[in-house]
């Protein structure tokens, strides 16, 4: 059997926290490999507190600035498990193959950690890279060292550095129990808004096969997950074909868990209908993508739902009985004049919604990145980094007005839908 080290790597950032975070994109490339290879997963981003629904703090220290942030006034942290206790791990015993899990791209300074650590211990593992920051900057990514970059969703490249045949195995639960798990019904995303990075990630949308995600849900809920958190981009469209027969086998089957929505749920698609089957289905959160409440700006970003769409859709859930809604607002985007920030915020607020502000991060390859180089530098990821972005696009005092906006806003709302 080959030894396999999954590695979900430390964060470098000026704030982290587990919204549901787990390492999907590994854990599913991992689960086709199983029938040959024996696995350790080491994860740094073991949660030390959580709250009611699976959510919580990673461990953390303040570590020196990068001098690239030094126009920032905030602490710079590094969020996971001690370096020691990965190096301990490295020392006890010996692996064929490193994988790491990347998301962002301006989180690269972990991966170089693992990197140094497993080329310093073990110099004969193979280390291979795969995910968001390894597919939007794979140069950046290979000069980091590692034996394989996969780019995207195409693992023919790993399968024949690997001299392996996948297998369609069920979903590997990496170091057992978990009180969370993660789920997709879907890959990818029928639109193309000019700030996101799916349609570089995907190539337009896929359903998966029900019945595997059903064995999937099962299992985790089997492996003790109580909240699951779907990663689906566009999880509300095509429901007839998707989430609808889902949620309609969960229902019938009395399948018990939270279900959670943290990548944006498309207004567009909520129906009346739906809004009663995800809720009776055990949908306790419902994050919207609106992101603003400006047409003009919707419009010239991609179009993929207005302002009346976001207002339905939020009656919707509110007639099915659902208690949590949320809508993220972009702060700091480059048209960031154009989005009435305040105004769209009052509009989510006025809906019946939470505010969830969303401090823009540029992503390189898409329309918005290139009209972000006024404020990063587009070919060094850690100038990608939201709260630096967001600082430098809109001075750190009036985003700190607009975190103080948002806070009595949404203060207004829990008094109005508690719990
Ligand atoms: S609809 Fe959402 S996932 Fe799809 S491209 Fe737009 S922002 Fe990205």
């Amino acid at each position: 059997m080959m030894r396999i080290l999954l590695v979900n790597p430390p964060i470098f950032d000026f704030t982290a926290s587990d919204f549901w975070l787990r390492p999907y994109g590994m854990t599913r490339v991992a689960s086709r490999m199983r029938h040959v290879c024996e696995f350790i997963f080491f994860n740094f981003l073991r949660t030390v507190k959580k709250d009611a629904w699976g959510r919580g703090r990673f461990p953390e220290e303040i570590i020196p600035k990068p001098e690239v942030f030094s126009d920032i006034p905030r602490r710079f942290r590094r969020f996971g498990r001690q370096r020691a206790e990965f190096r301990t791990l490295l020392q006890a015993r010996a692996f064929d193959v490193v994988f790491v899990q990347t998301s962002m791209t301006y989180w690269y300074p972990g991966i170089r950690e693992v990197i140094e650590d497993v080329r310093e211990l073990q110099p004969s593992a193979k280390i291979v890279l795969g995910g968001v920051y390894a597919t939007l900057c794979t140069d950046h990514a290979e000069s980091l060292g590692a034996d394989l970059v996969i780019k995207g969703s195409n693992l023919e490249p790993l399968w024949r550095a690997l001299s392996m045949q996948p297998s369609q195995g069920d979903c590997l639960i990496p170091g057992g129990n978990d009180d969370v798990g993660v789920l997709k019904l879907g890959e990818g995303c029928p639109f193309h808004c000019t700030y996101c990075a799916a349609p570089l990630m995907w190539n337009g949308f896929a359903p998966r096969d029900t019945g595997a995600c059903l064995r999937e849900l099962r299992l985790l809920i089997a492996a003790g997950a109580k909240d699951i958190a779907f990663y689906d981009d566009a999880l509300l469209y095509r429901a007839d074909e998707v989430l609808k027969p889902f949620l309609e086998s969960v229902v019938n089957e009395r399948i018990s868990a939270r279900f959670h929505t943290p990548n944006a749920l498309n207004a567009r698609f909520m129906t009346p209908e739906l809004a009663g089957l995800m809720t009776r289905a055990g949908f306790a959160s419902f994050f919207f993508g609106l992101e603003s409440g400006a047409a003009a700006w919707q419009t010239a970003t991609g179009g993929k739902v207005n302002a009346g769409e976001f207002a339905a859709a939020v009656d919707c859930l509110r007639s099915a009985g659902t208690r949590y809604i949320a809508a993220y607002i972009i702060a700091g985007h480059p048209d960031s004049e154009t989005q009435s920030l305040e105004e769209s915020m009052q509009f989510v607020h006025d809906c019946g919604a939470k505010i969830v502000l969303s401090e823009f991060s540029p992503i390189p390859g898409t329309e918005d990145g290139k009209k972000s180089t006024p404020w990063a530098d587009m070919k060094e990821p850690l100038s990608h980094n939201k709260t630096a972005f967001a600082i430098r696009r809109l001075g750190a005092d009036y985003l700190n007005r607009l975190k103080s906006l948002s806070r009595s806003l949404n203060h207004d709302m829990s008094m109005k839908y508690p719990g």
